[in-house]
């Protein structure tokens, strides 16, 4: 029992109090031969030795209780883990945006599905970081997250790496996705505003493709923000000379 106690796992921080309780079972049950004065053990012991097979069953019962109640705990520890380690392993720990391995999580169930991909990319923001320092770049990399929402069941905001983010689109066709991206990056340009006084601006590719051709569209919406960002930034690029600013 003092054992089970002892390895109680630290479920909400309760664990000191368990193994307190492991330690205090220890030293009781080690030195009970010194505490009980022998002629009362003497005269009791032909008593207890009747009721011995009750003794032996209250004992067992204890002890499964005690076992049954650990690994309760040890189950909601392992949860409770668990459940971290899932949003750790699809979050992105700045943002809170999904991150690419959800993405590709995703993706992993391949088919035709038609779906629309855009690529944002922050306009200047070396230059950001460079004259406001990293801790407001982050602050801005936050802010533009917002923006870009919590992720419904048709646009998933994807953090993709630095200052570009990713916005998966399904159930929905190239023109209304765009209309989405276009919101996007216009609350950009209004809610995101530096210390200066002048506002963020993003640069954008749209494409459509298929789930199961994802790194080709991914590639194309590349080339197309490549493009808007030739083309002077603040813009959403989304067919071949197609571009529109925002
Ligand atoms: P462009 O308009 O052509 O996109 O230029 P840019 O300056 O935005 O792009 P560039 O690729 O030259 O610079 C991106 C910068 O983003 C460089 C890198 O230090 C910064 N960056 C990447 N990740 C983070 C981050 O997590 N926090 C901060 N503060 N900066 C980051
Ligand atoms: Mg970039
Ligand atoms: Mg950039």
């Amino acid at each position: 029992v003092a054992v089970v106690f002892y390895m109680t796992p630290s479920y909400k921080n309760k664990r000191f109090i368990f193994q307190f309780i492991g330690i205090v079972a220890a030293v009781i049950i080690s030195i009970v031969d010194d505490i009980v004065p022998k002629e009362l053990f003497r005269s009791y012991y032909e008593l207890i030795m009747e009721y011995k097979p009750k003794f032996v069953f209250t004992n067992i019962l204890i002890t499964l209780c005690t076992i049954l109640y650990t690994s309760y705990f040890y189950e909601m520890e392992l949860d409770m883990v668990r459940k971290e380690l899932d949003y750790n392993c699809t979050h992105d720990t700045l943002t809170g945006l999904y991150n690419r391995r959800f993405l590709y999580d995703i993706l992993k169930k391949g088919d035709n599905e038609e779906v629309v991909v855009a690529i944002l990319d922050i306009d200047n923001f070396k230059k950001i970081n460079d004259r406001f320092g990293h801790d407001i770049g982050d602050t801005i990399l936050i802010s533009v997250s917002d923006c870009l929402g919590t992720g419904d069941k048709a646009y998933f905001p994807v953090r993709w790496g630095g200052e570009e983010f990713v916005i998966y689109c399904t159930k929905t066709d190239v023109s209304n996705a765009y209309e989405h991206v276009s919101s996007v990056c216009s609350s950009i340009s209004e809610q995101v505003i530096l210390p200066d006084g002048s506002p963020v601006t993003v640069t954008a590719g749209l494409v459509d493709g298929t789930k199961n051709e994802f790194e080709n569209a991914i590639k194309k919406a590349d080339e197309y923000l490549y493009m808007g960002k030739q083309n002077g930034k603040n813009c959403i690029v989304w067919r071949e000379n197609e571009s529109r600013y925002i």
